[in-house]
């Protein structure tokens, strides 16, 4: 007898919602049918829709920025985003340069990973590498590790991939079954002065940085035949760009992330009395710049949230270097964003992420031997958000209208929300296996 069936709500499956029951047995789907069979127990998801628990390949939890750490670690993090529905996440290690020290960031991360109440991989982050990349990559590989972050800015951090250095990671891509990520803005064209405030934050980092820097790496694509995942596109023009320069490889070849702020808020926000809270990088862009990424929006691979909050008396300095970039948005990022796209949304926040991540078909789909991850979400008449569960003690999403509400969130068949109550339960490690398309 399977121990749980989810019944009367609308599932999502192939783009489309259907009125069937999801069975669950050691927390897997063990049938999506429409026949009523006998379980030990029983959730009723009437007038509720069944997705695909939330897929988040992009959060920073216990990050470390020069003096300060993010406000969430794995505990308080992975439980804000319960409440979000997310029941898979994607952690970064920390940045490094060679393959020894690339093994102690990935032991000092999965230390820290513990206390995760969701499953979880973890990306590998390259800075200025030194020594043979291949040695880096097959390290990595060894590790369970098939993703890897590289930086094309933050030189005076020492953070910075040259392009050469790029351009063989690409190559490697096809060699060695894994995705390369990038942070994509033309470091070049960034501008630091120490006497910038944060309203200076645009300025200091435009958007053209962004879209010259990703045309060029689309190219490096083409030239290498390998696969690039970009990180938190900011631009629309960026992504404008891409769509008429290299619409052959969007999306199948050169992947594209955007984050709910980018999608939500302007460059305006940061003169705002309260605009310091609103810092991050690549920064806010131009109302124009934000309407060509609504606009084409379905040019958009994956939503990912770059989760990464900081307390709000560590945003109140008088200039933007002592400012830590960062925000939460993991709990609110289906709500905010379902209420403006609607059902074009949910594959960017699951099929899509699945896929890309290595995680599919284990995550991301709702059918036979899928881990039974799942959000139950309940469309409701429009309210102003303003829980948050995060330990932040802000969110910016706080009076954003939205109308639906995350009710209950399972994963692999156990409850970690139910009915708006979280329950604590022990999250995995999934070692990564390879990435090949
Ligand atoms: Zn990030």
């Amino acid at each position: 007898m399977d121990d749980l069936k989810i019944i009367n709500g609308a599932v999502y499956q192939n783009g489309d919602f259907y009125k069937t029951n999801v069975y669950i047995k050691d927390g897997k789907i063990t049938a999506v049918s429409s026949e009523d069979r006998p379980t030990k127990d029983t959730y009723d998801a009437a007038n509720a829709m069944v997705l695909p628990g939330f897929i988040d390949p992009h959060v920073h939890f216990s990050l470390d920025v020069g003096g300060h750490t993010t406000a969430d670690d794995f505990a308080s993090g992975s439980r804000t985003a319960a409440f979000g529905g997310v029941t898979t996440f994607v952690d970064f290690l920390d940045p490094t340069s060679n393959a020894r020290d690339l093994k102690e960031a990935f032991e000092k991360r999965r230390k820290l990973s513990e206390s995760s109440t969701l499953d979880y991989k973890l990306h590998a982050t390259m800075k200025n590498p030194e020594g043979p990349l291949e040695k880096y990559v097959t390290t990595m590989r060894e590790l369970g590790l098939d993703t890897l972050k590289v930086f094309t800015t933050y030189s005076e951090s020492g953070r910075r991939t040259q392009d050469i250095a790029i351009k063989r990671l690409l190559e490697l891509t096809k060699s060695h079954g894994f995705l390369l990520l990038a942070h994509i803005e033309n470091d070049d064209l960034i501008t630091l002065k120490d006497s910038f405030t944060h309203e200076d934050l645009t300025k200091s980092r435009p958007s053209e940085s962004e879209t010259v820097e990703a045309l060029k790496l689309a190219d490096f694509v083409k030239t290498t035949g390998g696969r690039l995942y970009m990180v938190h596109m900011s631009s629309g023009h960026t992504l404008k760009a891409l769509k008429h320069r290299h619409s052959d490889i969007l999306n199948s070849r050169f992947f594209v992330e955007s984050c709910p702020q980018y999608l939500l808020f302007t460059r305006d926000c940061l003169h705002k009395k309260n605009g310091h809270l609103y810092t991050f990088a690549p920064p806010l862009r131009s109302g124009m710049e934000r309407h060509y990424l609504q606009k084409h929006f379905e040019a958009i691979h994956t939503i990912g949230t770059d989760h990464a909050p900081f307390m709000k008396k560590e945003k109140e300095k008088a200039h933007l270097k002592d400012i830590p970039l960062g925000i939460g948005s993991i709990e609110h990022t289906f709500n905010v964003l379902y209420h403006r796209f609607g059902k074009a949304l949910i594959d960017k926040m699951t099929l899509n992420p699945a896929k890309r991540m290595g995680l599919f078909p284990k995550k991301g789909i709702l059918q036979k031997g899928s881990d039974a991850d799942i959000a139950i979400v309940k469309s409701r008449d429009p309210y102003h958000i303003n829980a948050n569960h995060s330990a932040c003690d802000y969110s910016l999403y706080t009076g954003l209208e939205v109308s639906t509400t995350i009710v209950s969130t399972l994963s692999r068949g156990r409850f970690i929300l139910k009915d708006g109550q979280f329950i604590k339960q022990k999250g995995q490690f999934i070692k990564g296996e390879g990435i090949d398309d």
